[in-house]
């Protein structure tokens, strides 16, 4: 891949036209928000039939459980039935839970940092290093569960297919503390990729120093498509399954981003020792699941097509503001040399890299002129982006016209950076 540079040739007309264009910006006042990728009022507008659910009256699910009850661990079966289709699971091998899969996560590696996991000699927490590969640039909030938890975290690259499996297969065979690795296989947060089946097949079966080797593979964005062309990540349980390395994966999902961020449904799929192993520890901590907003979703379904219609409302809000970032970034920056950005075809985001050394800067810039991006660095673990290049774009939040005023900005930004840098003037 090039690096990104601004040609010394153009630096010194570049510096002079981005000074200006960034006193304008500036003198517009702006307050505008990039940051998080948050679904727009106008998407959560789209759900608001789950108010009126369930129906009074109809409080039993479809095997006589009262779901005003406690209960239930594995979550309503009608509920997971949609969601195991949709997932491309057994729906004996899915549990449904309560409204954020980063709970699902994050315990997950709780208990086996308590209790170890199937197939582990001990604790996680009881040896020296526990150590996680990062695909990086990815998800801040995977780096904070490892943060928290005390585990050392290790970038490797990310191609267009997904996490570079190669070089987590060559880390992997050596190493015991490797435990296990984040993968968000479908529209990844923050590039966009989708994990093939070939590169899910050699993550699912390369052979690991760790016997208690897991893939935490986060399908967030699952259903979250943009384009017609309605990419469906691999199937990595029933490739581990085939590989002997049923343990090894385990799937996360959530409505999120497909009803209420604050009141949806997460879910958890495993294989059977996996599953029971999960449960064992949750039967500690709960009762059982909101099983009320479990029948809410299932009758705001009613089936998988009923979630696969509802995102095709998702996609015609958001689709335009996706457009918009990609047509203003090609009108000021195509040809520039001086940034490069994905095109995804589903999720939330847009990873935008610059020219190395300037990400903090643009960043910066561009806080000074009203608008918040995310901040630069919190796509690699420990927020240390090891060359300052990379900025995850978020548009789905505000309205369409915001997005363009935002991106016009950025791209502002990162010319007047690039230009800094080519002249020597960046400030350190
Ligand atoms: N995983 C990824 C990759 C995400 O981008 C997000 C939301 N930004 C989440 C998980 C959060 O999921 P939940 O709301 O289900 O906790």
């Amino acid at each position: 891949m090039t690096t990104l540079a601004l040609s010394p040739d153009a630096a010194a007309t570049v510096l002079a036209e981005q000074q200006e264009a960034y006193a304008d910006l500036r003198a517009r006042n702006l307050t505008l928000d990039l940051t998080r990728g948050k679904p727009s009022a106008e998407q959560l507008d789209l759900s608001d039939g789950l108010f009126a659910l369930p129906a009074p009256g109809t409080v039993a699910s479809e095997n006589g459980v009262d779901v005003r009850n406690y209960g239930g661990l594995d979550g309503l079966v009608e509920l997971r039935r949609i969601f195991a289709e949709l997932l491309d699971v057994p729906v004996e091998q899915l549990l449904a839970g309560g409204n954020g899969s980063l709970t699902l996560m994050h315990d997950t590696l709780a208990f086996a940092t308590l209790f170890g996991v199937p197939g582990g000699e001990r604790p996680w927490g009881r040896e020296e290093t526990v150590t996680f590969l990062c695909p990086s640039p990815g998800y801040d909030r995977h780096f904070a569960v490892c943060e928290a938890l005390g585990i050392r975290m290790v970038p490797i690259p990310m191609t267009p297919d997904g996490p570079d499996a190669e070089a987590a297969a060559a880390l992997v065979a050596d190493d015991p503390s490797i435990k296990g690795m984040w993968v968000v296989p479908t529209y990844a947060n923050p590039d966009g990729s989708v994990v093939t089946t070939e590169v899910a097949r050699r993550l699912v079966s390369m052979p690991t120093a760790a016997p208690d080797f897991r893939i935490l593979w986060d399908n967030a964005y699952a259903v979250h498509h943009l384009t017609d062309d309605e990419v469906v990540s691999a199937d990595a349980l029933g490739l581990a399954a085939e590989a002997g390395h049923a343990d090894r994966v385990l799937m996360y999902a959530s409505t999120s981003k497909i009803t209420f961020p604050g009141a949806g449904v997460s879910f958890l799929a495993a294989s059977p020792a996996n599953l029971a192993w999960y449960k064992k520890h949750l039967a500690a901590q709960s009762i059982g699941p909101d099983k009320v907003n479990h029948l809410r979703h299932a009758q705001f379904f009613g089936d998988a097509e009923g979630v696969r219609a509802h995102m095709r409302k998702h996609r015609d809000v958001i689709a335009p503001k996706f457009a918009a970032v990609e047509q203003i970034l090609t009108e000021r920056l195509g040809g520039t040399g001086v940034a490069r950005w994905t095109t995804p075809k589903g999720g939330y985001f847009v990873s935008l890299d610059v020219v190395p050394g300037t990400a903090a800067r643009v960043v910066a810039l561009a806080k000074d002129a009203g608008i918040a991006l995310t901040p630069a660095g919190s796509t690699y673990p420990y927020g240390q982006d090891p060359v300052d290049g990379n900025i995850r774009l978020a548009p789905t939040l505000p309205p369409l016209d915001e997005v363009e005023v935002a991106m016009d900005g950025v791209a502002t930004c990162v010319l007047l950076a690039a230009a800094e840098a080519a002249t020597g003037s960046l400030p350190s």
